[in-house]
Parts: structure tokens; C-alpha cells; sequence
């Protein structure tokens, strides 16, 4: 059984990661998105509220699980099993830092591999940070947030 893992931040996850996530699910038996604990960085929503929203948005994807770690993915990731770190690109700008994250791990352990996926273009450009910025300005973040992700912050927003 081929294990993947798709680590990040999902602060929140975007259709752009959904995507990622649909077609890794295609390719491997299990895929766990895997949402990183930073003690010393405090997110825009807590890790509780990222898992909550994750495991509304994936019910539609049978082989797919959500957890969450502390400390170095590439040890998280022999943990559990998995052979494979899923990280997504978008522009040439994505490019040079998760290559360099993919050959640190590989020196780390180089029995789990990072593969590498891209989205549609339609959601290429999307993420986590943009969403926030529209959302601080009252814009509309239907298209680029899965329905329980626009519902959660809409009405949240609304209470603040
Ligand atoms: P991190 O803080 O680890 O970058 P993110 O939650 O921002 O976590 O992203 C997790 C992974 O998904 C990263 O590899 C990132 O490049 C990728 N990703 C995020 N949004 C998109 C997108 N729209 N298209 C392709 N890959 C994406």
C-alpha cells in the first residue's frame, strides 16, 4: 500500500490544494493531508478549526484521511508509513524553495520521495494568503474556497 502525505498549512485550504489533493488521491492508495503545528507561529485560524474545515471539504474523496504534526515532516512522514511527500507548484516562484525543501529531505531520508503535482490553471494562482486579504477587505471568496471553508469564514467574519 503506497502511503502519500501532503503536508502544509491549510490556513484555510483552498480549492487549489483540493485539487492537489484529487488527483494524488488518484495516484496513490492512501493520501493524509497533513497539517503542520508551529508552537511559535500563530495561524490566522487554529489547527482545530484548519482539521474541522479539511474534513468537510474531502468527503468526497474516499482515500483520504487529515492529521496533524509537529516537528520535521520527513520524520512524521516515516512515522506513519508514507513513501511519498506531495507538494504542490504554482508559478516559477514556488519552484526554487520547494526544491530546495525536497533535496534537504532527501538528505535527510532519501527513502521517501517528493513528487510534484499542479493544479488546473484555474486554480493555479490561488492561496491561502490572498483569501485572507480578500476576506480582510470584504471580498468575495466564493471561487476560491471549498463551500464549507466560505460558509465557516463568511459567518465568522460576521461575529467579529
Ligand atoms: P506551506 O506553508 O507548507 O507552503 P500551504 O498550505 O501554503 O503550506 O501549501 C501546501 C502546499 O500546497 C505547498 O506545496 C504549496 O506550494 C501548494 N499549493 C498551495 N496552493 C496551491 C495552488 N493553488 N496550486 C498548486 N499548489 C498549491
Amino acid at each position: 500500500m503506497k502511503i502519500a502525505i501532503y503536508p502544509g498549512s491549510f490556513d484555510p485550504i483552498t480549492k487549489g490544494h483540493l485539487d492537489i489533493l484529487k488527483n494524488a488521491a488518484g495516484i496513490f492508495d492512501k493520501v493524509i493531508i497533513a497539517v503542520a503545528h508551529n508552537g511559535q507561529k500563530k495561524g490566522f485560524l487554529s489547527v482545530e478549526e484548519r482539521v474541522k474545515l479539511i474534513k468537510a471539504s474531502i468527503q468526497h474523496l474516499d482515500n483520504v484521511e487529515v492529521d496533524t504534526f509537529e516537528g520535521l515532516t520527513i520524520e512524521y512522514a516515516k512515522r506513519i508509513g508514507a513513501e511519498v511527500l506531495i507538494r504542490g507548484l504554482r508559478a516559477v516562484s514556488d519552484f526554487e524553495y520547494e526544491m530546495q525543501l525536497s533535496q534537504t529531505n532527501s538528505a535527510l531520508c532519501d527513502d521517501i520521495k517528493t513528487v510534484f503535482l499542479t493544479t488546473k490553471p484555474k486554480y493555479n494562482f490561488i492561496s491561502s494568503s490572498t483569501i485572507k486579504e480578500i476576506l480582510n477587505n470584504n471580498g468575495d471568496i466564493s471561487k476560491f474556497v471549498p463551500e464549507p471553508v466560505y460558509e465557516y469564514l463568511t459567518k465568522k467574519k460576521g461575529n467579529v
